[in-house]
């Protein structure tokens, strides 16, 4: 493959990732006619999901449909995405699955994807077996208009590898915890 799968990923990152602000992202949520929010472990670790359900309101009452993209393995156990939303009240009607999520994408204005990495790696579509989720089914968040990832650095996830999604030309990355920068970005929508 012609992509580093380096943790440290310094040749696919130099020169191309892009850091946007809490604003800014506010500014792109308030036109666009539907988002979808894609969580994974990090949101658990931030313990985000009252935050998101926040931003999910707030962004509804401006009438931007909300859905939420949910990988079978995201998190660190079975079900570990949907236990969290369901504490937050999020209907259950909102989360959807990689089947039903996955065709919709390139329809899609925006994508916030909160502390996930793995579950939205475009290398798990190669064949190289040295590429430890190869093969893997992902949520095709790549292939929205945008995409802004939460996360608070460049590191990897559970496998271990670079993310080409995090210096891809359509993406931008809003470093922080996601609690936190979730937290700005209502302020910021409330505000805008
Ligand atoms: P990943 O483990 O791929 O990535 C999680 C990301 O969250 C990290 O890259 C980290 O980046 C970020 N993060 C950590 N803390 C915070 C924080 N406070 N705020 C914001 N971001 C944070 O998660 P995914 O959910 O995408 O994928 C799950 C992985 O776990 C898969 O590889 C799956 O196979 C594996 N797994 C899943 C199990 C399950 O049953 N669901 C069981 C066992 C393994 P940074 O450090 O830069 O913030």
């Amino acid at each position: 493959t012609a992509v580093s799968t380096d943790s440290d990923g310094e040749d696919i990152y130099t020169g191309r990732v892009k850091s946007t602000s809490a604003e800014e992202v506010a500014m792109l949520m308030d036109g666009a006619r539907r988002v979808v929010i894609v969580p994974g472990y990090g949101m658990a670790v931030a313990q985000a999901q009252y935050a998101v359900q926040d931003l999910s309101n707030i962004l509804e009452s401006k009438g931007i449909t909300v859905e939420f993209g949910i990988h079978q393995v995201a998190g660190r156990m079975p079900g570990h995405m949907n236990v969290l939303l369901a504490e937050a009240k999020i209907p259950y009607d909102r989360l959807k699955d990689t089947d039903e999520i996955n065709s919709t994408f390139r329809q899609t204005d925006l994508v916030l994807i909160i502390g996930a990495n793995d579950v939205v790696n475009p290398l798990a579509r190669e064949s190289d077996p040295s590429i430890p989720i190869a093969g893997m089914p992902i949520l095709n968040a790549d292939q929205a208009h945008s995409v802004v990832i939460i996360k608070r650095s460049l590191g990897p996830g559970f496998a271990g590898i670079a993310n080409p999604l995090f210096a891809a030309d359509n993406a931008m990355m809003l470093f922080g915890d996601a609690k936190k920068v979730i937290i700005d970005l209502v302020v910021s929508l409330k505000s805008s």
